[in-house]
This record gives C-alpha cells, sequence and structure tokens, in this order.
C-alpha cells in the first residue's frame, strides 16, 4: 500500500464516524508526508487545523492509520504544509467572474443601499449599532453541539479572506445560534480594526434589494453596494432557493468578493447540498472554505447556558430549576431563553422562588408542544417530503432508487418512533408496502444515526419542524 492509499482508506473510515461538516473541514488539503518507524507525518493547510487534529481527532487517526496499514505507529505529527493538489477538487473550477465596474474606494461606499428599499444593516464607526451588540463571542457558550462552528467562526475572526477559511458556511436548526456566531465575527472584527466594512443582510434581504434594484434600474449602484464589504454576513441562505435570478446575482458577487480575498459568512438551515433546487455551481462555492453545524445543545450545554445567561442578567435560580428547564426545554436555544425569562419574570411578580411543580405548569406549553402525538403521519409524509424536496407521490410511489428510497425509510423510522404507529400501519400509509419493510426501514436508520452524525442531525431538524412548529 501506497501512503496515499493509506491516507485514502483512512478519511475513508474517519468519514462514517464524522458528520459531513466535521470531515470535510478538518481533513480537506491534508495527507500523508511520510511514515518513518512507528512515526508518522502529516501534512495539514494550517496551525489551526493542526490544533484540531491534534485535540480532537488524534486518537482515532492514529488508531484506524495502525489498522489500516498493519504498522504499530504510536506517534503522529502533523506538519503545517500547503499542498498543491486537493485531496477533495471541486468539479467546477473557478470561472472567471467577470469583471464589472470597477469597486470604488472605501470613502465612496454609501452606508445604505437604496432605491426606497429600507436600508441594509452596514457597520461603520458611525454607525456601530448595526449589529445586535448582545451577540458577541464572550456571551456564546460552547459546547460540543457548536465546538465546530465556534472555532471556525474565530477562525475566520483571525484570517480573514484566507482561502481555507473563505467562505465559512455554517448549518443547522433553529434557535441554535448561528445569527449570533456570524455577528460575533462581525463584532471581533470591528474590535480590531473599527475601519472595516461590514455588512450583515439576510438572504430574503439580499433578494428584495436584488428585485428592487432591477426595478429602478439601479443594478449597477447594488452591484457596487454589496461588492464593497471586507466581510459580508449572509444569513439564511436556504432562502435563495429556487430564485434563480438572484443565484446568478449572488453568485457574481461572490465571485467578486472572493477573488479580491473579502471574506462570506453563510448560513443555512442545512448543508449546501441539502438546499433544493440551488445551482451546483454556487454549491461548490459554498464548499470551497470550510463548512461547520451547529447541532442541538445537549443537557450539559443547555445547564451552561441557563446559568450563563442568569448571570448576565444578575439573577440567581435555584440549581433544580435550572435543571427542569433543561430538561423540559431541548431542542432549542432561544426557547430555552424564552423560558428562562418567562420564569424570572414571575418569580419577580410573585417575589419568591417558584416551585417544580408551578415552573412544570409554566412551562406546560412547551411539554404538551414536545409530546408526540401532535401530528399525523400525512403531516409527517408532507414535511419529509418538503425537505428533502421529493414529490409525495414519488415517496408513496414504487421506485426503489436510493434518492427516494432513504427519505422514505426516514418516514418509517419517525412513525414507529414518534408516532408509536404498528409497523402494517406504516407499510400501508406509504403506498400499501409490506410490514416487513418497514420493519427492515426501522432497523436500518436506527442503527445509521448511531454512526452517522448528519443523518442524526437531519432528523432532528425534521423532527423540530414536525412536532414543534
Ligand atoms: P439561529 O440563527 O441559529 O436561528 P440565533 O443565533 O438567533 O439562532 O440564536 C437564538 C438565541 O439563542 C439568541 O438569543 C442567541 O443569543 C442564543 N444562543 C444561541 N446559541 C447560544 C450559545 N451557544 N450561547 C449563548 N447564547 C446562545
Ligand atoms: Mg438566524
Amino acid at each position: 500500500m501506497t501512503n496515499q492509499q493509506i491516507w485514502q482508506a483512512v478519511l475513508g473510515e474517519l468519514e462514517l464516524s464524522l458528520s459531513k461538516a466535521n470531515f470535510t473541514t478538518w481533513f480537506k488539503s491534508t495527507a500523508i508526508s511520510s511514515i518513518e518507524d512507528d512515526r508518522v507525518i502529516i501534512v495539514v493547510p494550517n496551525t489551526f487545523t493542526r490544533a484540531w487534529l491534534l485535540n480532537k481527532y488524534n486518537q482515532s487517526i492514529l488508531t484506524s492509520l495502525r489498522n489500516i496499514s498493519g504498522i504499530p505507529l504510536k506517534e503522529i505529527i502533523y506538519k503545517v504544509e500547503v499542498l498543491k493538489q486537493n485531496p477533495f477538487p471541486s468539479q467546477n473550477q473557478v470561472s472567471q467572474p467577470q469583471v464589472s465596474s470597477p469597486v470604488e474606494g472605501r470613502e465612496t461606499v454609501s452606508p445604505t443601499y437604496s432605491p426606497q428599499a429600507p436600508a441594509p444593516i452596514i457597520i461603520t464607526k458611525s454607525n456601530p449599532s448595526g449589529l445586535n451588540p448582545k451577540y458577541v463571542f464572550a456571551n456564546f457558550i460552547v459546547g460540543k453541539n457548536n465546538e465546530l462552528a465556534h472555532a471556525a467562526a474565530r477562525a475566520v475572526a483571525k484570517n480573514l479572506g484566507k482561502s481555507t477559511y473563505n467562505p465559512l458556511f455554517i448549518y443547522g436548526g433553529v434557535g441554535l445560534g448561528k445569527t449570533h456566531l456570524v455577528q460575533a465575527i462581525g463584532h471581533e472584527l470591528l474590535a480590531q480594526d473599527p475601519n472595516k466594512k461590514i455588512l450583515y443582510i439576510t438572504s430574503e434581504r439580499f433578494t428584495n434589494d436584488y428585485v428592487q434594484a432591477i426595478r429602478s434600474r439601479t443594478t449597477e449602484k447594488f452591484k457596487q453596494f454589496y461588492r464593497s464589504p471586507d466581510l459580508l454576513l449572509i444569513d439564511d441562505v436556504q432562502f435563495m432557493a429556487a430564485k434563480d435570478g438572484t443565484q446568478q446575482e449572488f453568485f457574481h458577487t461572490f465571485n467578486e468578493l472572493h477573488q479580491a480575498d473579502k471574506q462570506i459568512v453563510m448560513t443555512s438551515d442545512r448543508p449546501p447540498k441539502s438546499i433544493p433546487a440551488l445551482e451546483q455551481r454556487l454549491i461548490s462555492r459554498f464548499e470551497w472554505g470550510m463548512i461547520a453545524d451547529v447541532a442541538q445543545p445537549d443537557y450539559e450545554t443547555r445547564i451552561a447556558i441557563l446559568k450563563a445567561k442568569c448571570a448576565e442578567k444578575g439573577l440567581s435560580l435555584a440549581q433544580d430549576a435550572i435543571d427542569l428547564i433543561a430538561s423540559i426545554i431541548q431542542n432549542n436555544i432561544r426557547e430555552l431563553e424564552g423560558a428562562l425569562n418567562k420564569i424570572i419574570a414571575y418569580e419577580q411578580f410573585h417575589q419568591s422562588p417558584l416551585s417544580v411543580d408551578s415552573i412544570k405548569n409554566l412551562l406546560s406549553a412547551h411539554v404538551s408542544q414536545n409530546t408526540k402525538k401532535s401530528a399525523t403521519p400525512k403531516q409527517l409524509i408532507l414535511i419529509v417530503s418538503e425537505f428533502y424536496d421529493i414529490k409525495i407521490d414519488d415517496l408513496l410511489g414504487p421506485s426503489r432508487e436510493k434518492k427516494l428510497s432513504f427519505p422514505r425509510q426516514i418516514i418509517m423510522y419517525l412513525m414507529r418512533k414518534e408516532l408509536e404507529s404498528s409497523f402494517p400501519a406504516i407499510g400501508q400509509e406509504l403506498g400499501g408496502r409490506d410490514h416487513t419493510t418497514a420493519m427492515h426501514a426501522c432497523d436500518k436508520i436506527e442503527k445509521e444515526i448511531q454512526i452517522n452524525e448528519r443523518l442524526k442531525q437531519e432528523i432532528e431538524q425534521i423532527k423540530q419542524r414536525v412536532f414543534t412548529v
């Protein structure tokens, strides 16, 4: 086996146990440089990757290397070196973006893009309030669920515009801190250099501005405006799905900024590949830099967040009250904050701590929201079909194409697990299939979730849509 073959096999193994985001971010541009006795030298593209691999994945890499090479390796040395060949070549290499009118100097950048539309939030020294002042790194609690995204966001703030980190793409479910994180990059950057131009915008806003610019024939102005910031933070890009004109315009904006080493940071509720009706050339660009996910916080992180929020407000809440809130509200940090505020308001009003029962009562809306039977199989099917952008007829139809059978199996699994349907009923609901098919599907997904972090998160997101909205 050559070193390259060994490394490919190791990557293949690691890919199974990591989320796609983790995998691409940390193993892109890595290779075995040499194996010397019981030491293996691995080249990595930057110090950040080196630190991360060393701290987080050293043991898994070593184990996998030993198993695959058969060499009793003892140590990995990570060496920073830029590889000439990217082991993950993207299909579409950069086509030269068309050169538009030259972007003018900073002084001339108008702080708002307007024909008539309200101003997008651009931050300059004179307008420091554009970003939500609450969304800074200092009050962002790092847990297992978001450590990757947090580290990536920090790295971007330190290495603005460097190609390894450009663009940064953060994805995950609602209320899990994406907006907070990307705005924190903006704040951090302003702290370093108040003259930097930062533009925070939602993709809906970008779309509206674009439509408006076409209408009022001010597309040149639009282009200048969007192509001028040092840091473009664009939130919820999934809303560009199926908007062809907007996508095309964003493609050019993206190229222009990227070429000028300007930083782009995006968020979405799912990874680029899973955004339905997103042009391939955009998908491939979104995957150029770093991709990081935010997942739902575990119990310990929820407690840490609640405690931090109490401390921020200068209030204290009994430990059992905090434990209780953390165990009731599981999905979403925004809701966690909401619940906390509600309880604090009641305690202040009554001027005494609430009992466990009163807290349960207060949060009962959440408790019942989280109960399972509030959805029907039909709603579940509809949401899965929307999530994967598949027609319901196809889901219920006879085709066994993987693109269809996998979402179908997910529905079966969720019907069993969340709606407690019988296997024959599940088969029936999904186009009259046999109950053994349903049994097999549930088994398969159950096992797959154990090893496939990405699938686990997709299912969490689907559950969130089905049961809590
Ligand atoms: P998203 O953009 O993913 O929907 P937000 O960034 O709007 O989520 O976060 C929702 C709320 O939860 C915000 O008030 C945010 O400050 C808070 N929040 C999210 N994650 C964290 C965290 N890790 N630490 C502290 N607060 C958080
Ligand atoms: Mg958001």
